[in-house]
């Protein structure tokens, strides 16, 4: 549809992912999704918006598969770009009790792999538009209360990156995101988290859209409040 805005949301299978790609279709965005296998709450959503979605498969710790997506979309320009694939492993523990292979897939799934999703993906997206990634209030050095710690660690490294890609592009034009979302109720989040998706999504999508045409990097919350690094 002529004029109809365009968001990549990547990693969208379940969660906050999922969601975000059901409020995008809900205010008529052409949505182009992505999962690492089959979704079937994805393709029900597809069934429901067939021309607004499109779904391709990415896992963003193999960065073939990230450049594999970045050619099939070559020519394609982006209004937002979320990066939202996360994951949460050994949160109870601490340096001395995790396998090192969680505390390696942590990093490189929370806070590699989005980097050189938005490295790969930047120069499609519009030069007012957003470019979004799924950061954490737990990602707050300031705030720290040695919660979920070395899951903290990766999502502060993410801010770290995030601040480093921002410093490297002093003429970048495009609004840069770090999202805490607030703890929401998904597989992640758990079921004692405080919020409803329904509760925290809206609001992030308004507040990321608020953005668009303000370049500048800015850590923040659902409600566009900035948060200590
Ligand atoms: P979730 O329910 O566990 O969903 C995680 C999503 O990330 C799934 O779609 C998953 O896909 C995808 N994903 C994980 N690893 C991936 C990879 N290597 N490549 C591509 N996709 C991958 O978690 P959630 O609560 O929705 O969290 C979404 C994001 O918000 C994460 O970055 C998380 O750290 C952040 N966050 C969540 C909360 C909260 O309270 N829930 C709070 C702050 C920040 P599969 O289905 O294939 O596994």
């Amino acid at each position: 549809m002529a004029g109809q805005k365009t968001v990549l949301i990547v990693g969208a299978s379940r969660g906050l992912g999922l969601a975000l790609a059901q409020e995008y279709c809900d205010k008529d965005w052409h949505v182009i999704a992505t999962v690492r296998s089959q979704s079937a709450q994805l393709e029900a959503l597809r069934e429901r918006n067939p021309c607004s979605l499109e779904i391709h498969p990415v896992d963003i710790v193999d960065v073939q598969s990230v450049r594999d997506l970045r050619a099939r979309l070559d020519g394609r320009r982006l209004d937002t770009l979320f990066v939202n694939a996360g994951i949460c492993k050994a949160n109870e523990l601490t340096p001395l009790q995790v396998d090192e292979q969680d505390f390696i897939d942590m990093m490189l799934t929370n806070a590699l792999s989005p980097m050189r999703v938005i490295e790969l993906f930047a120069d499609t997206v519009a030069s007012d538009g957003v470019i979004a990634v799924m950061s954490s209030d737990l990602g707050s050095i300031t705030w720290n209360q040695g919660w979920w710690e070395l899951y903290s660690a990766s999502k502060a490294a993410l801010n770290m990156l995030m601040k480093a890609y921002a410093a490297r592009h002093p003429a970048n034009t495009r609004a840069l995101l770090l999202v805490a979302p607030g703890w929401v109720r998904t597989d992640m989040g758990g079921q004692n988290a405080e919020l409803d998706v329904s509760e925290s999504i809206p609001l992030v999508v308004d507040m990321v859209q608020r953005h668009a045409g303000k370049p500048g990097l800015r850590f923040t919350n659902r409600h566009g409040e900035t948060l200590p690094w």
